[in-house]
């Protein structure tokens, strides 16, 4: 009884596996696609590497527990850099805000727009540690199973005004309209949207301050690889391309997974894929109680990103690591995307530059690049098939005019994603880029819980599980499924 099956290789997935490792039980993982990461995968394109997906760490003690839970010094797998500044605001007039860890230069940038928020941020910011004392420190890694579980956090909701939205909390501190977006874009990182999100996200900030913002040397990629070696010095198997098509269930329990390479029995299944892909897809009818398909369908999905990767001849040191490229509108731009899912003829924009923290990162003479745009999720019904080579286009030239002279003369490789890469290759219901949207209606308790109530023995982690997307998050519901699952009666000793 002590075979353990993980569904997918996202962050969630591979620290699902080497939880279960350590607690003894004997691992298989199982990912639908070539390589392993899932949104942290790597792209390799005409001799330049690009992160896919995340490449803002923060709480790097995270993988510091991970690896203490078999007894191993992460840094002995890899290396964080610290990020400065965590990020560059470009506004849409030329004006700048450089978003530091350091209290003074902060400071310093507001006392020049407008002395008056200088007192507002300081009391925003205490405000935003006390959330970040209760929504992260008590709850982040705490199961939500039940509707007391729920309750019992109403109070110190009320309390810390989360029934305010996180653009309502900035605006009640701060009056300047640009220093409001700069505290404001955080849930954008996560799949929320500003103006509609609970104030609880305001912990985001708080936790930036905190530990920081880092890049691993080498890129996000070689933060997985660095699971994948531990991985196997832990004897857990890890398949490539080995879809699972069904979840086997026997008298409402489950027995194993079906893929197209044979049946692997188990006695438990932790899926780090989308739950409602998976209840939809992968679940007899039968077994489904709670999660039939209306109810999946009800769900509503977050937003999606298009993201265009691009490699240059010639360098652009000019740029910070983390550039928010922002448009004219602010509040419409949301809107079009979170609610009338239109496709803009605007945008903001989020550039990733890696070479300037990490100077090895591409050879000398070459410079590479990420930015991506939120776009409605596929509930849109943009045909991206039509749209996406325009679309690139169009960001091209925008970054051309603004930030980097020369770029479409320069360029020696580009290519993109849209929605249809999370629907059709990650099987992200509607290409939703975090999941399900984090509403308050779809958080803690309202999100998908990380036992499943229809299926005994199945479990869910990743960004669709409490406490929501980015890699802090899916990194805490595998640690908080510690609570959920038991060691096996006979645990498999764990490689020293
Ligand atoms: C472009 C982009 C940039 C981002 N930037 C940041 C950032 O800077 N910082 C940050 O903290 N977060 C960022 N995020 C969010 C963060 O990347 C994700 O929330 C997180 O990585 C999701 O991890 P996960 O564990 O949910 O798994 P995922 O990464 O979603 O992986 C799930 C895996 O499961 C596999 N799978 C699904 N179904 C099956 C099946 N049936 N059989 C086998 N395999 C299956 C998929 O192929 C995939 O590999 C970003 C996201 C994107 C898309």
């Amino acid at each position: 009884m002590n075979r353990a099956i993980v569904i997918g290789t996202g962050f969630g997935g591979l620290a699902t596996a080497i939880r279960l490792r350590a607690k003894g039980y004997q691992v298989t993982v199982l990912e639908k696609c070539g390589d392993a990461g899932g949104r942290a995968r790597q792209f390799v394109r005409d001799g330049f590497r690009f992160d896919a997906g995340p490449t803002v760490m923060t709480a790097p003690y995270l993988f510091d527990e991970l690896f203490a839970t078999v007894g191993r010094e992460a840094q002995d797998y890899f290396q964080m850099l610290p990020v400065d500044p965590f990020y560059r605001v470009f506004f849409d007039d030329g004006d700048r805000f450089d978003y530091v860890g350091d209290q003074e230069r902060l400071i310093e940038q507001i006392r020049a727009r407008n002395p008056a928020d200088v007192d507002g941020y300081l009391k925003m910011y205490d405000h935003a540690k006390r959330i970040f004392d209760v929504g992260y420190l008590q709850l982040a890694d705490a199961p939500f199973e039940t509707v007391r579980d729920m309750l019992k956090v109403v109070p110190d909701m009320l309390r810390l005004e989360n029934y305010r939205t996180v653009w309502g909390l900035v605006s009640k501190y701060i009056q300047d309209p640009k220093i409001r977006q700069v505290f404001s874009f955080h849930p954008l990182l996560v799949g929320g949207n500003p103006f509609t999100i609970t104030s609880i996200y305001m912990l985001i900030h708080a936790l930036e301050r905190k530990w920081g913002v880092h890049f691993v040397k080498g890129g996000t990629a070689a933060l997985v690889q660095a699971l994948i070696r531990l991985l196997n010095e832990l004897e857990v198997t890890v398949h490539l391309n080995t879809p699972v098509e069904r979840i086997a269930v026997r008298d409402g329990r489950v027995i194993g997974v079906d893929t197209p390479n044979g049946h692997f029995p188990a006695d438990l299944v932790v899926s780090n894929g989308d739950p409602g892909y998976t209840y939809l897809h992968l679940i007899e009818p039968r077994w489904l109680k709670k999660h039939t398909p209306a109810r999946v369908h009800r769900k509503k999905q977050s937003m999606s990103l298009f993201v265009l990767y691009f490699g240059t001849s010639g360098e652009y040191p000019q740029l910070p690591h983390h550039g928010i490229v922002l448009g004219p509108r602010y509040r419409e731009l949301l809107d079009d995307i979170f609610h009338k899912q239109r496709l803009a003829d605007d945008f903001s924009l989020y550039l990733h530059a890696p070479k300037r923290t990490d100077g090895d990162y591409y050879p000398a003479g070459k410079d590479g690049f990420y930015v991506l745009s939120p776009v409605p999720n596929n509930h849109s019904g943009v045909n991206w098939q039509q749209e996406g080579e325009r679309y690139a286009e169009k960001i091209l030239a925008h970054l051309e005019q603004r930030l980097m002279p020369g770029l479409r003369a320069r360029l020696e490789t580009s290519f993109f994603v849209t929605p249809d890469y999370f629907e059709q290759e990650l099987w992200s219901l509607q290409g939703a880029a975090f999941g399900i949207e984090p509403l308050f209606q779809q958080s803690a308790y309202f999100r998908y819980h990380n036992r499943s109530e229809d299926v005994d023995g199945l479990y869910f982690v990743g960004a669709n599980t409490h406490p929501g997307a980015g890699v802090p998050g899916v990194l805490n519901s595998a640690k908080l499924l510690d609570h959920l699952i038991a060691a096996p009666r006979q645990p498999a000793p764990v490689p020293v």
